[in-house]
């Protein structure tokens, strides 16, 4: 090991935070800091899932399924760092048992109430950026701003701090802030947002069109995430383990999906509805088809014909790609399996 990791290249920096922490880190395009194109069979119309892509079940270091190619394997991380000599590398937080805060310095006016469901104190003069917003959070739950953990500042005076954390916990934060509005609902406040499940940072040593991330921190190990923060998630919906209403009745039994009657023709529904859906446009009643799939699918699962979280997820997959937002798909998932309608008779098709 080297005494600064990160003051190296991104890709040195990736490398030594993949052998010393095991991170899952990938490179990320300089100008977008997006995750680089996968193959055309990923990107296109397939909707398989990142954990049943055939290309990342290979191993053999495919990008594909943008952040969810992230890997901790050396070896993949070296042929990337040769094959794509990118200046910009991220580490993939969920899958690396770590939650990032994001704050950002990007100016203008905070609003009336700056803070994610809390009254703002009427001692404190309006916050001027992220960081101003985070420390009074934290002052409101009786703790100090601590820093002392794996932090970057960004190009744009912007600050991530990196904690461990439950991996798969934690939701990253979705939806902005609209000019005007006087109240923030997203994120845990005013220029704050959460990235966890799903979610990427920039690694320090990471220079991008915008500018160079620079290791904010002296050490380059993550500190425990803090206590009061699991309650500041929790309260603003980035708790991915907070039970949903309780079921009216208890759940079928699950029949043994072997490819044949009722669990072919749940999985084959399943696939069009998201067929259909994924390729829909805004205004032309994504919200309404998606209901009614999820209403209709719901009578199947509750029948035991398939699983509801992978129809769960393979429906909001679908409507994100088709561009609804997300508090729209979890509506009107939840409205649809509220209301489910009775899975059809097939017995002479099976
Ligand atoms: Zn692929
Ligand atoms: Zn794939």
């Amino acid at each position: 090991m080297t005494a600064n990791p990160t003051a190296q290249t991104a890709a040195t920096a990736a490398l030594w935070l993949a052998t010393h922490h095991k991170w899952h880190v990938l490179p990320l395009h300089p100008s977008t800091k997006r995750p680089l194109a996968g193959c055309t069979d990923c990107r296109n119309g397939d909707l398989h899932h990142a954990d049943q892509c055939p290309c990342l079940a290979r191993g053999n270091g495919a990008l594909c399924h943008g952040v969810w190619a992230a890997t901790n394997d050396t070896d993949v991380i070296t042929r990337w760092a040769s094959r794509w000599r990118t200046s910009v590398w991220a580490v993939h937080l969920g899958v690396s048992g770590l939650l990032a805060v994001d704050l950002d310095a990007h100016g203008g006016t905070a609003p009336a109430q700056p803070l994610n469901g809390l009254p703002w104190p009427d001692r404190e003069p309006p916050p001027a950026d992220g960081i101003d917003t985070y420390a009074t959070l934290a002052s409101l739950s009786g703790a100090a701003l601590d820093t002392d953990t794996f932090a970057t500042d960004t190009p744009s005076s912007g600050l991530h701090l990196v904690y461990t954390a439950e991996p798969g916990r934690w939701k990253s934060s979705r939806g902005y802030v609209r000019k005007g509005d006087d109240t923030v609902r997203t994120g845990l406040g005013w220029q704050i947002d959460i990235k966890a499940h799903g979610g990427y940072v920039i690694l320090p040593g990471s220079t991008s069109t915008t500018g160079t991330y620079r290791r904010a921190s002296n050490t380059v190990t993550p500190a425990p995430r803090p206590n009061w923060l699991a309650d500041a998630l929790t309260r603003t919906g980035h708790d991915r383990t907070t039970p949903p209403a309780p079921a009216a009745k208890a759940p079928a039994p699950v029949v043994a999906v072997d490819g044949h009657g009722p669990a072919r023709y749940a999985a084959s529904a399943l696939r069009s509805a998201c067929t259909e859906l994924a390729a829909m446009q805004p205004n032309t009643g994504r919200n309404r088809k998606l209901f009614r799939s999820a209403s209709r699918l719901a009578g199947m699962v509750e029948a035991g014909w398939i699983d509801r979280t992978g129809v769960e997820t393979a429906l909001a997959q679908a409507a994100q790609h088709a561009g609804l937002p997300a508090g729209e798909i979890r509506y009107a998932l939840a409205s649809g399996f509220k209301r489910p309608r009775p899975a059809p008779d097939i017995r002479s098709a099976a």
